[in-house]
């Protein structure tokens, strides 16, 4: 198998930062349409669009993982004392 065979993205640059702009919620409407439209048949840009969702959604995880509730840690914290 030749590599990427659906790939019909020429403009991968531009559609990255497309795609940066709608996981932040910064892209237009027509930003949005646009990409949407695009990974619908891109398999390059649907893939590097998993990619980002996955590592934004793990890093959200990891920010609210330390984020734990004042109460949670002083009972952690007095667990570790006693
Ligand atoms: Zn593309």
């Amino acid at each position: 198998m030749s590599e990427c065979p659906d790939c019909k993205c020429n403009d991968s640059k531009k559609y990255f930062r497309i795609l940066n702009l709608v996981l932040d919620n910064e892209a237009s409407d027509d930003q949005r349409a646009l990409f949407n439209l695009h990974i619908k048949e891109c398999a390059v840009c649907f893939a590097h669009y998993n990619i980002e969702l996955q590592l934004r959604q793990l890093i959200k995880t990891k920010v609210s993982y330390k984020l734990i509730p004042e109460e949670l840690a002083q009972e952690i914290r007095s667990r570790v004392i006693d």
